[in-house]
């Protein structure tokens, strides 16, 4: 087996998964209007990896085959940059649109694969069940998403680390086959257009014999029985890529995923009724860190695109001219350029982990991955404030070719574009930064990670404060 080309992965799409979008349940996710150039252009991706030119940098070679780069265990601190540089390289396809490509869970199940005896602690067939499933997914180029997070019904359960048993996703039977489970989750990005869902619980797991229940980890195909997934809109209204140049390529859906007495093979089982376990195990396998490093390979690409939108937009007037404007497009830049020192710091301060893996240094993936929910948004506005009136002055494509012509040829120019290439680049900015699509980008980068203001606080107790407090302390003891 090995890499799969994008008919393979379209192929695999068209099974019975039960995905309803707009009142209705989907036939085919890859015809479904609205839903299709998604994971049509997941599957142009797939075929690069058969790319001669690209071959070296996004795959490796296996017993005889090639493999997706991201399931490179990283055995020297070069496995762990060219993991980075695959990354990167994915992530640029897409300038870092779509943000579930299947590089950010192989990273995962790389890390759990491989250190996989932590969960045998739980019972040592799960140790084998999950290096079983690392070889199928890796084997198979399988294409995955996750969802780790339970709705909460209230802030009061929320803050005591409890769950409502009515709506999230818990264990209700055990079986000789395996568990059924029943509930909620939310939210799998890609969910519709994977092969598989990983189901691992969130980090905020409170220990307690309530909670056991609620404490489980497995993977199951899309297509399971029972499992359903809601969508919410989709943001690909069928227009031209020229009309809507990111939300025609890029639209990757998000969807409630659903389980009704839904049986979990004893095999597909990865920790069980251990809420500890659980609570440590991305933070163990070190599955975070290899996360947060596809992440912060991704969100440099992001930011670099963002960078050369707003200098074609700056350029198409002049404006770059301007040192206000130049002042504004410098912030864009700088955040990019933080995101690249952050990565290299990271992948040159690669550390050999517990399960013999080279692990970037968290503390600059981490500080990326809390601040760029931040930066994003400026990222936006900066695109809002250059753009202006200009990301409302956008005819279609249609109004090219219409009676109205003459005049938007006439009226849409500036002086370094054409009305055509203007409006072009101009609904291009309109999609980033106004679009349903935009608003929900800016929605993702927020929060896909998990809440910030927990990232945040794990931030703060990681961080090595003693040393620094403790010349404040000699500061305030000193008699000099
Ligand atoms: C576009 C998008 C895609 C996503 N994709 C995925 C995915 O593929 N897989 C997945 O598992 N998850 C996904 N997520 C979910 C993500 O993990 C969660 O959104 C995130 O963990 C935050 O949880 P929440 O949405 O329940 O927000 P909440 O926990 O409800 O937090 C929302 C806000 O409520 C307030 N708040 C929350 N808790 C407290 C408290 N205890 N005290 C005071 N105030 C509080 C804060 O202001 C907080 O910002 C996605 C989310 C988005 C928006």
């Amino acid at each position: 087996m090995g890499i799969r080309t994008g008919d393979a992965y379209l192929a695999g799409l068209r099974d019975d998964r039960e995905i309803w979008i707009h009142g209705q349940r989907v036939d085919d996710v890859t015809t479904h209007p609205g839903m299709a150039r998604g994971p049509r252009t997941l599957a142009r991706f797939m075929d690069k990896q058969f790319d001669p030119a690209l071959s070296d940098l996004i795959t490796y070679e296996e017993d005889g085959e090639r493999i997706a780069m991201s399931f490179l265990p990283p055995k020297t601190p070069e496995d762990l940059r060219r993991r980075g540089a695959a990354y990167y390289e994915w992530a640029r396809w897409s300038n870092g649109m779509l943000g579930r490509t299947p590089d950010y869970k192989n990273a995962s199940i790389m890390a759990f694969g491989t250190a996989a005896e932590f969960l045998g602690q739980g019972r040592s067939d799960f140790a084998a069940n999950m290096r079983a499933y690392y070889d199928e997914v890796r084997k198979g180029d399988k294409v995955l998403t996750h969802t780790l997070v339970n709705p909460q019904i209230s802030l009061e359960l929320a803050r005591e680390g409890k769950y409502s048993g009515d709506v999230a996703l818990k264990i209700v039977k055990e079986t000789d086959a395996g568990v059924i489970v029943n509930g909620a989750r939310l939210l799998a990005t890609l969910g519709p257009f994977a092969d598989e869902i990983e189901v691992f619980p969130s980090t905020l797991l409170k220990a307690s014999d309530e909670n056991e229940p609620f404490a489980i980890a497995f993977a199951l195909p899309v297509s399971t029985p029972g499992l359903r997934m809601i969508c919410r809109d989709t943001y690909d209204h069928g227009k031209s890529h020229f009309d809507a140049p990111l939300s025609s390529r890029y639209e990757e859906l998000d969807a409630v995923v659903i389980f009704e007495n839904v049986l979990v093979p004893w095999e597909r089982v990865f920790m069980y009724r251990d809420p500890t376990l659980c609570n440590q195990a991305f933070a163990k396998s070190n599955a975070i860190v290899h996360m947060m490093h596809q992440v912060a390979a991704g969100k440099l690409a992001k930011a670099e695109f963002v960078v050369g939108l707003l200098c074609a937009m700056a350029r198409a007037t002049n404006k770059d001219k301007d040192m206000a404007v130049k002042g504004q497009i410098a912030e864009a830049m700088w955040i990019a350029e933080s995101i690249r020192a952050f990565l290299f710091s990271a992948e040159h301060q690669a550390e050999l982990d517990e399960w013999g893996n080279y692990i970037p240094l968290r503390r600059p993936l981490d500080t990326s991955r809390n601040l760029f929910p931040k930066m994003y948004p400026r990222l936006v506005e900066l695109v809002q404030l250059l753009g202006s009136s200009s990301l409302m002055a956008t005819p279609s494509e249609a109004d090219f070719n219409n009676e109205l012509a003459p005049d938007v040829e006439r009226y849409f120019q500036v002086v370094n574009l054409n009305s055509h290439d203007r409006v072009g680049l101009f609904r291009l900015a309109h999609d980033f930064a106004v679009s349903g699509f935009g608003g929900r980008q800016a929605l993702y980068e927020r929060f896909f990670f998990g809440p910030p203001a927990v990232l945040a606080s794990v931030y703060f107790d990681l961080y090595d404060k003693d040393e620094m407090i403790g010349r404040v302390e000699d500061l305030l003891d000193s008699a000099d």
